[in-house]
């Protein structure tokens, strides 16, 4: 079977983690998640105080940091993966609103995302690789074999996320993640480093009425078309 890049892009909480998690265990890929990445960093300026509640950046201090931050994945007993900030693990306190809101912001900085870019683009040297994202098929893997963007309705990603939230025991009212969500989407599309679009050559998987199964079979079967040439 040929080994390719998979690159899944799409809009916060529409479950391109789940599609990449699932397909990686199905055909022993590697699994990476950029934006517990993006999520790393925000948690980093957050805990030196580079960032503030209103979303203000010192970036002169993160610029002068940015080499020193060293973020890694690292598969625990149950076989979860978890994210690594500076060797301690950070995989809880990356998914809270403010540090999701906070990668939101470090995500627009171009020397951020040109150092997480390179880090990305080394992790798929060897292919046989599913990375998710915002900019996958277009910056990063711009000649990935597979691309797949991701959508769903705004009120159906934020009652996911909730759900997911309050199973992670972090309480947040629905209204709070439905604005979080449309927010997220917002600065996504908008920042003028690599906004979040569908590359021309990605196939579009809208989830918002499909089961987890469902969507699968649709992947795997994209998937299959392209590794058994
Ligand atoms: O996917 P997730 O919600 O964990 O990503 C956190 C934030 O990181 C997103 O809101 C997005 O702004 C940013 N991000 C990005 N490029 C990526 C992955 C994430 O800009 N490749």
């Amino acid at each position: 079977m040929k080994k390719i890049v998979v690159a899944i892009d799409g809009f916060s909480s529409c479950g391109k983690s789940t599609i990449a998690k699932q397909l990686a265990k199905e055909f022993g890929y590697i699994y990476v998640d950029t934006g517990a990445m993006y999520r790393a960093v925000s948690l980093f300026c957050l805990q030196k105080g580079w960032l503030t509640a209103s979303g203000k950046v010192d970036e002169e201090a993160l610029k002068q940091q940015i080499s020193n931050i060293d973020i890694a994945f690292k598969t625990n007993a149950e076989g979860v993966q978890e994210t690594y900030l500076n060797g301690k693990n950070v995989e809880k306190e990356i998914r809270t609103l403010e540090v999701a809101n906070g990668a939101s912001i470090i995500s627009t900085i171009g020397f951020v995302r040109k150092e997480l870019v390179r880090q990305q683009q080394l992790m798929g040297q060897q292919k046989g690789i599913v990375m998710d994202g915002r900019d996958i098929g277009t910056v990063v893997f711009p000649t990935a074999e597979l691309k797949i963007f991701v959508t769903a309705q705004p009120e159906v990603r934020a009652h996911r996320r909730h759900k997911e939230l309050e199973e992670k025991g972090i309480s947040e009212s629905f209204d709070a993640v439905l604005a979080n969500v449309k927010e997220r989407d917002e600065r996504d599309q908008t920042r003028k480093e690599s906004p979040l679009r569908q590359a021309s050559d990605a196939l579009l998987l809208d989830n918002s009425n499909l089961n987890k199964e469902q969507q699968m079979e649709i992947v795997r079967q994209w998937f299959l078309e392209r590794t058994q040439i």
